[in-house]
């Protein structure tokens, strides 16, 4: 955890789907306003890292069924992420943000490899760091990556922007009209209820290392700059 006289260092996750607007390859107009919203929270003084998604090109479980080797196809769908990061990063630096991408997989011309001491630096110095190509490693997902990252960067928390859904609920709120949101949740509840809250992988690393996790939905205006800033948006998952 991070010393409480220290800035602000969040970890926000960006899914893939986000980034497409519910369609393959991305969404402009979105990619920009959440940039927009980014630059604001950095030139408030919270330090961000983001772990972006790939969702919007290529799922290897998808692939799979499809009839392309698991193994390969979640590398394509790592090197997917990487083209999101590219994006927001050209976004970002639009608006005069300095920032830096870090890929698990190494792609010199294009990116760092991640280096956690570099990333803190970076964080330090007031850069966005953006986390590419998830952990490298088939099998895994970009939600227990944004745990793992913000773990060993020391991020007070993890910010889990949603399409479509402004925090946790009790049962899907587009089908069911009786659904509450949580304000609070503890993990154990999210795993064994199944709630739509990340994969369980990675909220069973979240709950072994006491990271905290506030779902929120991405698509109200100011939300990204509020949950990055601390405000208390959609639902905290904790102990
Ligand atoms: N992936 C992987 N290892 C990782 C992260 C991602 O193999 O560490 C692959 C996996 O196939 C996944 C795809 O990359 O389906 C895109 O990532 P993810 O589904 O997590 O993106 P999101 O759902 O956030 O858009």
């Amino acid at each position: 955890a991070q010393n409480p006289a220290s800035p602000r260092r969040v970890l926000l996750k960006l899914s893939g789907e986000a980034f497409g607007g519910g369609e393959v390859g991305i969404d402009v107009q979105v990619v920009k306003r959440v940039a927009k919203e980014i630059v604001q929270a950095v030139q408030s003084g919270v330090q961000v890292a983001i772990v972006v998604g790939g969702g919007n090109f290529f799922r290897g479980a998808e692939l799979s069924q499809a009839g392309i080797e698991r193994s390969r196809g979640d590398y394509m769908g790592m090197l997917g992420t990487v083209m999101n990061c590219l994006a927001l990063q050209d976004f970002l630096e639009q608006d005069g943000q300095a920032t830096r991408v870090q890929t698990a997989i190494t792609m010199g011309q294009v990116a760092e490899p991640y280096i956690p001491l570099k990333a803190i630096r970076h964080l330090e110095k007031g850069r966005v760091v953006i986390f590419g190509a998830g952990s490298g490693m088939p099998y895994f997902s970009t939600d227990t990556v944004s745990i793992q990252r913000a773990l060993e960067i020391h991020c007070v928390e993890v910010l889990m922007g949603k399409n479509g859904v402004d925090g946790v609920y009790t049962a899907d709120p587009n089908k069911q009209a009786s659904a509450r949101m949580f304000t609070n949740l503890s993990y154990q509840r999210a795993l064994v209820d199944n709630l739509a809250v990340m994969d369980a992988a990675a909220l069973s690393m979240a709950r072994d290392n006491d990271m905290p996790i506030r779902v929120f939905g991405l698509e109200g205006e100011g939300n990204v700059t509020g949950a990055l800033k601390g405000q208390r948006l959609g639902t905290l998952v904790h102990g």
